[in-house]
């Protein structure tokens, strides 16, 4: 069992800061303590920070997975007080002051802290059918969108070699489940792809036969936007030619497409669909179990951890939740929270070093939402402002290169931006799906 070197500051020890999860949360936190003298040894399971809200345009081969990640280690090479390791952190014991982090080969390592930070974001959820993953991929990670982008292939490229249009169209149906950002997102860039993007490209099929089924519980999509722009954003995908089917509760699915129950009539009816993906519902990851089990955190019904004002687990004030897996609130699981509180418990860890006061409770500074629909629609929200249509479009494009992490990646996005738009085609189609079976 290896612990943390523990580096000398001048003749003080360094207080040792662990921060578990290199997201937004963990990304700001770690650089607020930035001019801190700690010594912070951030840990992930993956080797990249993920934007997130870009993942759709990944995987529907707008934008390339290089375009939305950076590599964590590339991050904070200038920052020199950050040790970055890959791993997943399976052991969390505050009685002692250390978590285990078990690399890829299976090796433990235990690591010390005087300050833990969990960044460790949440998964997706299946109310309780976790055996639809397979079957119905989430996007939550870049495997995620990855493994979109060849199922949506492979669906066009059957279809092409099936020569009747009661063949092909189960495989031109794609069945999309809950109506969230993420939901209509992924649904208006299907649709674009299938009326824009692949147009010319087959001989036997016109991929305009496709049809994009968007199903929710609730009456209308980005049910978080307010009515105005949900009943907008309805619009916007009836325009489009998304099907969006209010009211609806996906209640099975299999490898034969799924079966919705209509919520007010009770009506069943099963609809075949080559490709089905899951975008309803969150649940913790593994490690919130075991920190409410170490530290008898209260957990909401996903798993999420209720946290203080201070975003400390109740009795362990060197003990910070933050990001999606915090529950204060009813904050949303939004980049912007998940940047702000992780920014404020780095500088209180930092005032703390410091000897400075932390009795400031956390507040989130809501600068509104934003959703894209598709080419020339998008919908932003920001306090009394409501932008839609082409306008919404325009802000929604610069803001998601302001935020886009890494000036290589802003310039790389907005360069194939441009091209798509001037060009019509999608350079990332390219990465060919070269499987045989489904799944
Ligand atoms: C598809 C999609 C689109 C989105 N679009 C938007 C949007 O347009 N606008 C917006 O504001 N928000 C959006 N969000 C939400 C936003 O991305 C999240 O709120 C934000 O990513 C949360 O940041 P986080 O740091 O808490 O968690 P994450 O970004 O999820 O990061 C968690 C990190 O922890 C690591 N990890 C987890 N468990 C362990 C472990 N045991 N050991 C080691 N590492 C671990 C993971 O690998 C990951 O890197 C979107 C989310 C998704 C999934």
């Amino acid at each position: 069992m290896a612990h943390a070197q523990s580096r000398s500051f001048g003749a003080i020890e360094a207080p040792r800061v662990v921060i578990v999860g290199g997201g937004f949360a963990g990304l700001y936190a770690a650089r607020a303590l930035r001019d801190s003298p700690v010594q912070i040894t951030l840990i992930d399971r993956s080797t990249v920070h993920l934007f997130k809200p870009l993942l759709y345009q990944c995987a529907t081969g707008l934008l390339s997975e290089g375009q939305i990640s950076s590599p964590l280690r590339a991050l904070f090479r200038s920052q020199r007080n950050v040790t970055t390791l890959l791993g997943t952190v399976s052991v969390v014991d505050p009685a002692n002051a250390s978590v285990d982090l078990t690399a890829d080969d299976g090796t433990v390592t235990s690591v010390d802290y005087d300050y833990l930070v969990v960044a460790a974001g949440v998964d997706q959820g299946y109310f309780g059918h976790p055996e639809y993953a397979e079957i119905a991929p989430g996007m939550r990670t870049l495997d995620d969108a990855l493994t979109i982008r060849s199922r949506v292939i492979r669906a066009f490229e059957t279809a092409e070699t099936l020569s009747s249009r009661e063949a092909r169209a189960p495989w031109l149906t794609f069945a999309l489940v809950g109506a969230g950002p993420t939901g209509v997102e992924l649904a208006g860039q299907i649709r674009q792809l299938a009326d824009h993007a692949l147009r010319g490209s087959y001989r036997r099929m016109d991929p305009d036969e496709a049809r994009v089924l968007l199903f929710d519980g609730g009456a209308q999509p980005l049910g978080s936007f307010g009515q105005k722009l949900s009943k907008r954003a309805a619009k916007t995908l009836q325009h489009l030619g998304v099907e969006f089917r209010p009211g609806t509760h996906v209640t099975h699915v299999d490898d034969t497409g799924v079966t919705v129950t209509d919520k007010a009539t009770g009506a069943v009816e099963n609809i075949a669909a080559g490709t089905v993906l899951w975008n309803a519902g969150i649940t913790a990851p593994p490690i919130a179990h075991v920190i409410a089990e170490a530290t008898q955190a209260e957990q909401e019904h996903d798993g999420r951890l209720r946290v203080e004002r201070d975003l400390t687990v109740k009795g362990f004030p060197n003990v910070y939740v933050v990001g999606d897996l915090m529950s204060l609130r009813k904050l949303p699981g939004v980049a912007e929270v998940a940047m702000q509180s992780g920014r404020y418990a780095g500088r209180q860890i930092a005032a703390s070093v410091a000897g400075r006061p932390t009795d400031k409770p956390f507040l989130y500074r809501d600068l509104g939402s934003a959703a894209y629909i598709g080419r020339g629609h998008a919908l932003v929200e920001f306090g009394p402002v409501r932008l839609s249509g082409r306008l919404g479009w325009i802000l929604w494009g610069v803001i998601h290169i302001a935020f886009l992490t890494g000036y290589r990646n802003r310039g790389a996005a907005l360069l194939t931006w441009l091209t798509t738009l001037a060009a019509g085609r999608r350079r990332e189609l390219v990465t060919a799906y070269g499987g045989h079976s489904r799944g």
